[in-house]
């Protein structure tokens, strides 16, 4: 089914697994936000969770991990890009088979940053750049937005905006 053959009152969104819960994260933890859930849960949305570290193969729990001098690292050192790589073109190729115009991805993450990203000194230092994932997305044409914007906008806002660029795709 192509995107031009979708009801125009509808989105389809890519989201970020933890930030609806899912305990997917390198710690073993989530990182639940409310605007996220509430856009999530409208009838208007169809959701397709979206975890590339999950899909990556990685364990969990491990140490965590930042990009450094085009590279992704473990706090401990170990160079796991190749893993990242891999999980990120697993996922996308998902989030495009299932022909997701839209996407809201977890702040700041090695994988699916959205112009802002850890700078690999483990010091919670930010510098300009996009997670591997969120990149691939991007390049794909996919509209890529993180929690903090849903969060500015309120989710019927966001909704909103994103059907209307999704109307005006087609
Ligand atoms: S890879 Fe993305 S979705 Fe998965 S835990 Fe990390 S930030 Fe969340």
């Amino acid at each position: 089914m192509t995107v031009a053959e979708h009801p125009p009152s509808r989105v389809r969104l890519c989201v970020s697994d933890c930030l609806l819960g899912t305990p997917c994260r390198y710690d073993a933890g989530s990182k639940p936000n409310a605007a996220v859930r509430e856009l999530a849960a409208n009838p208007e949305v169809e959701v397709v969770r979206f975890c590339p570290e999950r899909a990556s193969g990685l364990p969990i729990p491990r140490p965590p991990a930042e990009q450094r001098d085009g590279r992704v690292v473990l706090e401990t050192g170990e160079d796991v890009t190749d893993a990242f790589v891999v999980g990120a073109e697993r996922e996308v190729r998902r989030a495009l088979a299932a022909d997701c115009t839209h996407a809201v991805l977890k702040a700041k993450s090695p994988s699916c940053g959205t112009g802002r990203v850890y700078d690999g000194t483990f010091t919670g230092t930010l510098r300009d750049g996009w997670g591997v994932a969120a990149a691939m997305l991007r390049d794909a044409g996919v509209a890529c937005a993180s929690e903090e914007t849903v969060e500015t906008a309120g989710a019927a806002a966001f909704l909103a905006q994103s059907l209307e660029s999704a109307s005006s795709a087609r």
